[in-house]
């Protein structure tokens, strides 16, 4: 796998204009900012999250070891490489900044070139990271979530929802006649309608906590603090609209999903008991097909 740096987002800490000139010139071949401060950089990373990194220990200030700490337990920041750069080549330094999640710590002066390295080594580990992390969780041809993501991320939210008594509602859809779909218009066509079907629904159900696709032509949805009633409404007017798409302009190829429905009971162990209930009622729509039952 071929990976291209060139429009890596770098962001240099230090509070000595030269250092920072240097780095610079070190790194022109990439997307660069840098700032003078720790509270700067903070304020940077929330603007524009960067790619990696490259931190100064001793600023006036918050020092580079407080902006670090901060980074980390920032759930939208704590996965971005930080490298330490510090003139203190001291020990118990140098184990702070790893334990304090650094990925690497440099001591000045450093070597034009090992500086360059080794800013590039963690920013194809990060970039390794990303690719492996959405191949994981991320069904390819509708970019939502996959079944492992789902069971992952709904499996904590059935957790909190059951002991703060909070209502969820799980529909699980199925895709009708997908196979006399393939079978007629061909496999390019079936994948446009599961494309459409994603799509129509990230539109029409802007409040879902999850929405994955199970595997095939089965997908699951999941919607919290909302009544019954309501959550019923919004998937019916959805599973109407998809009734109205044409899948190829001009071609009348259109097709039609059913739902099956539950609702989270105080006396429910564990999601599979939300999921079997959906499952039931989808197999009652199924007898149907263009039908929500639950
Ligand atoms: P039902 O109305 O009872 O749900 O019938 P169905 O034909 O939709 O269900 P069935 O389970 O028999 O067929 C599902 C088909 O989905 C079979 C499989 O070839 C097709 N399929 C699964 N994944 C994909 C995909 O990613 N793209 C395409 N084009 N087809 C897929
Ligand atoms: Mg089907």
């Amino acid at each position: 796998m071929k990976i291209d740096f060139s429009k890596s987002k770098i962001l240099i800490v230090d509070d000595n204009p030269a250092n920072i000139d240097i780095l610079l010139e070190l790194l022109s071949t990439f997307d660069v900012r840098a700032v003078l401060d720790g509270t700067s950089a903070l304020e940077a990373v929330q603007q524009e999250l960067p790619d990696l990194v490259l931190l100064d220990i001793t600023m006036p200030g918050m020092d580079g070891f407080e902006v670090c700490r901060r980074l980390k337990e920032d759930p939208k920041t704590k996965d971005i490489p930080v490298i330490f750069l510090s003139a203190s080549s001291d020990s118990n330094s140098i184990i702070k900044g790893f334990d304090l999640g650094g990925v690497d710590y440099v001591t000045k002066p450093y070597l034009a070139k090992e500086i360059v390295a080794r800013v590039q080594t963690h920013l194809k580990l990060r970039m390794t990271m990303r690719v492996l992390d959405r191949l994981a969780n991320v069904d390819e041809l509708s970019g939502i979530s996959n079944r492992r993501r789902f069971f992952a991320d709904t499996s904590k939210l059935f957790e909190e929802m059951k002991r703060s008594n909070t209502s969820l509602i799980l529909f699980i859809i199925d895709i009708d006649n997908f196979k006399t779909v393939n079978d007629t218009y061909g496999h390019s066509i079936g994948d446009s309608v599961v494309k459409a079907f994603v799509s129509t629904v990230k539109k029409n159900i802007p409040s879902y906590n999850c929405f994955a696709r199970l595997g095939g032509d089965e997908f699951v949805l999941t919607m919290t603090s909302i009544s019954q009633d309501q959550a019923r409404d919004q998937m019916e007017r959805l599973r109407s609209n998809i009734e109205q798409i044409r899948i190829v302009q001009n071609q009348d190829i259109r097709f039609t999903i059913s739902i099956g429905m539950s609702r989270l009971e105080p006396s429910d162990r564990d999601l599979d008991e939300l999921l079997a209930r959906a499952d039931i009622n989808l197999y009652q729509a199924k007898k149907m097909r263009n039908a929500l039952v639950g």
